[in-house]
Formats: structure tokens, sequence, C-alpha cells
């Protein structure tokens, strides 16, 4: 059985070891357009802020392909699939055959479509190079950096700009940080806490047309018409599945690949997993993308059972996060901000003094989202229960009123 993965992220490294663990024998190749050994992606804005070095965040050693007896390809990028030959097309000319195929490509950072975006010392964030170019430019002399999105990548690489002493300010078009994973309530929360640790958080703006000099981005127009100064930019406005090379493959593609419970797409013997992967989501009871690491090593493990013939449902992905914000803890999973349609009911309590806040989602009588700040330690207990779809009945007021979740779900037992 040959066993061919693209992309040796988190999703593809793991499906790549599981694979070997269950069998000691089959052939495994593993292919990736980046050159490097597997790292941690979430962890690339260290090197950014210089608390990192590259040897930190690599999280293989560098005989691991070896010592698995995996064929690796780095530095190749798959250009097209083949699905009546079973091969894969290497930009490289080469070409690649599987029994079953694993799709685990990642995502690209969405680029903006203004005028002036071809201007140096305007960076995105993914990958280790993208990382050392923002250092590159930092110790070259920028001083003043714009950062477009709130999301959390927008987040980390705005800390680890402060962090090297660069003047920072986050551009957000919507009305609050971190919009996609927060609410109104805690985003706000957020917002004052990165202003006040020296972030200029500026909402409601984005850039109409960047300007440059000699080549390099000098400062931008900006949707209500002012102009902002800057020498550095980091683009973060979200991620989009890398799907170009399945083109005309006959693999169904809606925003990823999407795949069913067990993790296999409309193609029989092709599996997709990680931040490509349009999986079942088990809040939404619907197909999504959760973009984060933990849902990446799971999909990576779950698909590899599937490609070995030990059929495995996947559970569903639940989107979580938790993040320290400075002084401010922030957790939130499944569904924050409900759709004012179906039955939705919230639950939620603030103490301004502390900072403190809680917001539990419910529908039909099981918890199905929620949003924490400085009370986060016990959260897991409730992302359990989100993911166990358990009736809480009278609970939610206890759960509500404390924080020890624990001692509250275990006096029901
Ligand atoms: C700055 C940053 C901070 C983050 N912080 C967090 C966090 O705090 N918590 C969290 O849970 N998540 C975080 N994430 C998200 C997390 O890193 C991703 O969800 C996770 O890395 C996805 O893993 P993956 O294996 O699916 O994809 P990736 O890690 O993107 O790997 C994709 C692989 O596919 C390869 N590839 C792509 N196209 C091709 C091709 N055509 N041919 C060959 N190879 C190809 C790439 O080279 C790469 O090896 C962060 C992400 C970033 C960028």
């Amino acid at each position: 059985m040959r066993y061919l993965i693209i992309g040796n992220g988190i999703a593809g490294t793991s499906a790549a070891e599981t694979i070997r663990k269950i069998d000691a024998e089959c052939s495994i190749t593993v292919v990736s357009r980046e050159e490097t050994i597997p790292y941690s992606r979430p962890l690339i804005s260290y090197l950014v802020s210089g608390e990192l070095d590259r040897n930190d965040i690599i999280i293989r050693s560098s005989d691991f392909y070896e010592k698995l007896k995996i064929d690796v390809y780095l530095g190749k990028s798959v250009e097209k699939v083949d699905i009546e030959k079973r091969q894969v097309f290497l930009a490289s000319g080469e070409f690649l055959r599987w029994d079953r195929l694993l799709v685990a490509t990642g995502a690209d950072p969405r680029m903006m479509d203004v005028e002036g975006r071809d201007l140096r010392n305007i960076f995105v964030l993914r990958n280790i190079g993208d990382a050392f170019g923002i250092v590159e430019s930092c110790l070259s002399g920028a001083k003043k950096a714009a950062v477009l999105g709130g999301g959390l990548v927008g987040f980390k690489a705005a800390y680890g700009l402060l962090k090297r002493g660069i003047d920072v300010s986050i551009f957000i078009t919507s009305p609050y940080p971190l919009s996609q994973v927060a609410d109104e309530r805690s985003g706000k929360l957020i917002k004052e806490t990165l202003e006040n640790h020296g972030l200029k958080v500026e909402v409601g703006k984005s850039v109409k047309k960047f300007e440059g000099n000699r080549g390099k981005v000098c400062g931008a127009l900006l949707n209500d018409s002012s102009f902002v100064e800057f020498d550095l930019v980091v683009v973060a406005k979200g991620v989009k599945p890398v799907v170009g090379f399945l083109k005309e493959s006959g693999v169904e593609i809606n925003r990823g690949v999407v795949v069913n419970d067990f993790l296999e797409s409309n193609i029989s013997g092709i599996y997709a997993a990680g931040d490509v992967a349009e999986a079942p989501d088990m809040v939404w009871a619907e197909n999504r993308i959760n973009a984060i690491w933990p849902v990446a090593v799971e999909q990576g493990k779950i698909a590899a059972f599937n490609m070995v013939g030990l059929r495995t449902r996947y559970p569903g992905s639940l989107g979580r996060n938790v993040i320290r914000i400075f002084d401010l803890d922030f957790m939130s999973g499944g569904i924050v901000n409900p759709p004012s349609s179906g039955k939705y009911e919230i639950l939620s309590r603030f103490d301004r003094l502390s900072k403190k806040y809680k917001k539990l989602v419910l529908k039909d009588d099981r918890l199905v989202g929620i949003a924490l700040a400085n009370c986060v330690e016990q959260g897991g207990v409730l992302l359990n229960l989100i993911s166990h779809g358990r009736k809480i009945g009278k609970l939610k007021f206890d759960l509500l009123e404390r924080d020890d979740y624990y001692s509250v779900i275990s006096r029901t037992h």
C-alpha cells in the first residue's frame, strides 16, 4: 500500500506518524512545498518578538523522516492531481503515485486586493520565512507598523512587533478584535486590554490604497479618507485553504476540501485533514473549517486510521481558543455569537471591576458555546460539556454563578 501525504504541517505529520505506528512496512511519502522539517506554526510570532529562535519551534528531530522510513520531498510543490492514474505532479516535473492520498495542504493568508500591495515591507505571517522577513525589516530600521486584521494572527503579529519596540497600530474592519471568536462584550474587554498595553486599536478602519516611497511602503489611505504613515505592514485578513492544485481533479471543493464523517472526500481513497478540510463541526451540525492546531492534529490521526482501513468516525470539530492577552485570559468555544434565528438561550455575567465575564450559549437545554474572560481555569470542563452534548437542566445557573465547574458537574453524578 502506498500512502501519499501532501503537506508536512501538523495534520500531515500526525497522519504519517499514525500510519507508521499501525503499519511498519507500508510505503509513506510526504511532499511539502516548505523546505523545513515540521515546526510549530502557532509559535512563529515568537520569532518576530525575538523570544524564540528557529530551533525552539522545530517539533520533530532532523532524522524524523529517516527513522520512520518516510520518503520525503521538501521544497516541492504539488501542481496537479490525476485521480484516474492516481498520480500527483510536482512543479519540478516529477510525479508520485498513491493508493491512498491525504490532502493536508493547510491554508494561505488572504492578500488584499488594493493598489500598492506589492510594495516592500508588506508582509503576511504564515510561515518561518514570513516571520524572519518581518524581523529583518525591523532590524533594517522600521519604526512604525500597521497590522491589518484583528484576528488571532493579527493580534500575535502585533504582540511580536510591540515586543521588538515597534510602534504598532491594529486596523480592524469589525467593531472589536477577535470578532470571529469573541462576542461584543469580551471583544471590547480585549480592545481595552490591548490599548492599556501600548497598542493602538482602530476599529471600523480599512486600507483603500498603500502609498510607497522608492518601492517601500510609507503609509496608506484609509476608508475614512484619512492618511496614516507607517513603514511596515502585516496583513492578517484571514486565510483560505490551499486547494488550487485540485482544480479540475474531480475532488469536491466548497471553501476547502469537503469530507464526510470519515474525512474522506467524494473521491474514494482521497482524504483531507487540517486547515484545508471542510469537515463536520459538532455544534453547527454542518461542514466547516476550524483552522486551529488541535483540530488539525485530531483530523490527521483520524484520517490516517481510515486510510489504513480502521474505519473511525470523526466526531466533528469544535472551534475553540484559549489565549492570554497581556493580563487578560480569554477562552471561547463553539457558537459564541448565535444567529438571531434559532432557539438559542444566552446567559451572561459581567463584573466590571475584576473584568470577569462569562457567557453561556444553550440550545435544546445543551451548552453549545462559551466566552470566558478572566475565569478560564476550568473552562475545559465547559468545552467537554459542549462536545458531549449533555443536557444540563438547572445546572446552567450554577455554571453561570460559579467558576469551579468541575465540582458543579461532579455533584450531579
Ligand atoms: C501566526 C499563527 C498563529 C497561530 N496561532 C494558533 C494558536 O495559538 N492556536 C491554534 O490552535 N492555532 C493557531 N494557528 C493555526 C494553526 O497553526 C493551524 O491551524 C495549523 O498549523 C494547521 O495545520 P495544517 O497541517 O492543517 O496546515 P499547515 O500547517 O498550513 O501545513 C500545510 C502544509 O502543506 C504544504 N503545502 C501547501 N500547499 C502545497 C502544495 N501545493 N504542494 C506541496 N505542499 C504544500 C505546506 O508547505 C505545509 O507544509 C496559528 C497560525 C498562525 C499562522
